[in-house]
């Protein structure tokens, strides 16, 4: 399909629309669905050592990257789109980055399924029983309001073999045991967002995603939405799996022979015929200042898994509120 972002009915512009894998017009309604979000394809496992030869640089649109100056994040965009706010931090200090940057294109996308307004919903429910959290809405009235960015992962595919040695019990004796097995890993994810995946909690929201239900890589995903450049490469994303991974496999020995419950498990692996995806998957954001510290909070744009920082002291809520109604006051 040719990347107009233009309605053919009326010329408005055209937009995705969150849960119904379709582009909308703003002006007319018309609904076009999107063919490759309704495929059965599947998203295609790239060989990682080739990928610096094979990985695909086509966006399907002109693309430009942009840096936030405040916080880092770079954020690909239509080339046509104005650079507006980051996500991350609010700020509005958003610059046009080096243009000669290789930017690698993604190989799947998992389209956003949770609408805005039930992103909001979702959110209300989440804080009815933080503290502070009445008072800070009607506060802040743009805590009311989420913003919607694919983030990248990647996921890897790869063959092991596994030695391993460990101890059971066995009335009252401890017995030493020795074997091996093949195990085939599949779509073990790695967040490559540096600025969410620093943080715990936002961590477990955005690794939960059903990567199974990928669809191969469509710009009509993207218009309206801006896409986060990774902050960690393909090769870093590999590595950092260390000990993810390693914890993954010696779990899958007690899996093996149910009888004898190993402890103090050594293992060496062998990897072969690694591959990986590298996807965008959608989040709702929300990033405030309050006490000059920032919070984050992030929905799982496919499942609605919310989670998030938020304000905790007291005592500087109580000094706030006390300058925000004289602040109030004095303008009357
Ligand atoms: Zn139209
Ligand atoms: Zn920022």
């Amino acid at each position: 399909m040719e990347q107009t972002g233009k309605c053919p009915s009326c010329g408005g512009t055209m937009l995705f629309n969150p849960g119904f894998k379709s582009l909308v017009c703003q002006s007319c309604g018309r609904k076009d669905i999107i063919p490759e979000l309704v495929s059965k394809i599947a998203v295609n496992e790239l060989d990682f050592l080739s990928a610096q030869n094979t990985a695909s640089h086509d966006w399907g649109m002109e693309v430009k990257m942009v840096t936030c100056k405040q916080c880092g994040a770079r954020m690909i965009q239509n080339k046509l789109q104005m650079s507006g706010m980051c996500p991350f931090c609010g700020s509005t200090t958003v610059e046009a980055a080096d243009p000669s940057q290789d930017i690698m294109a993604p190989t799947g996308v998992i389209p956003f399924a949770i609408t805005e307004n039930r992103a909001l919903y979702i959110f209300k429910d989440w804080i009815k029983d933080r503290f502070l959290a009445p008072e800070l809405l009607s506060e802040n009235a743009h805590l009311n309001k989420f913003y919607g960015i694919y983030i990248p992962l990647f996921t890897f595919d790869v063959l092991t073999e596994n030695r391993y040695t460990g101890n059971y019990k066995d009335d009252n004796r401890t017995l030493f045991k020795c074997g091996k097995f093949q195990y085939q890993v599949d779509d073990f994810p790695v967040v490559a967002s540096r600025q969410l995946a620093s943080d715990k909690l936002l961590l477990n929201v955005i690794k939960d995603y059903r990567t199974n239900e990928a669809k191969p890589y469509t710009a009509d995903a993207l218009a309206g939405f801006p896409c986060e450049h990774y902050s960690i490469g393909l090769t870093e994303a590999w590595n950092s799996l260390g000990d993810d991974l390693k914890s993954h496999l010696v779990s899958q020995v007690n899996k093996l022979d149910k009888s004898k419950y190993l402890m103090g498990i050594e293992m060496a692996t062998d990897y072969f015929n690694l591959k990986y995806k590298y996807l965008i998957v959608p989040v709702w954001l929300n990033s405030f200042f309050y006490d000059n510290k920032l919070y984050t909070i992030v929905i799982n744009g496919q499942t609605g898994k919310i989670d998030g920082q938020w304000p905790k002291s007291f005592g500087t809520f109580a000094k706030k509120t006390a300058l925000f109604f004289l602040g109030s006051f004095g303008l009357d």
